[in-house]
């Protein structure tokens, strides 16, 4: 598979790695919109929101939950931030592989990016 972030799952791209689980991958986003983006990825391949099903609901409460820990760590949750998925052409999804974007550490101006 040539998508790029199979090919970082599978450690065949190099990343900058905040956490890993049996699950999940976390690491910064190659062109932070703010101080703090980080994207959440499963480490089962799901290409969009709209793909999930029944069996992915573990996967998907792992990466909320690995989302908010990482908050935590970087001591984005007193001041608070935002979590996103872009799905697909009409939101803005670039890479076909399903991801959350941790989003901290400034005010942001736009509700949604
Ligand atoms: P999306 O529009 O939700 O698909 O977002 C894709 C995100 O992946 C963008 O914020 C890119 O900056 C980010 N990105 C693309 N390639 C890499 C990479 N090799 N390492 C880290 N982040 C990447």
């Amino acid at each position: 598979m040539s998508n790029i972030f199979h090919k970082i799952v599978t450690k065949k791209v190099q990343m900058d790695l905040i956490y890993e689980d049996d699950m999940v991958i976390a690491f910064n986003d190659i062109n932070p919109i703010s101080s703090t983006h980080i994207l959440i990825l499963p480490k089962t391949f799901i290409a969009t929101l709209d793909d999930i099903q029944e069996k992915h609901e573990k996967i998907l409460g792992r990466m909320l939950f690995v989302t908010a820990k990482i908050a935590k760590q970087k001591h984005l949750n007193r001041d608070g931030y935002r979590v996103v998925i872009n799905c697909k052409q009409h939101g803005r999804q670039e890479i076909f592989y399903l991801h959350m974007h941790l989003l901290g550490g400034r005010k942001g101006t736009k509700k949604f990016y």
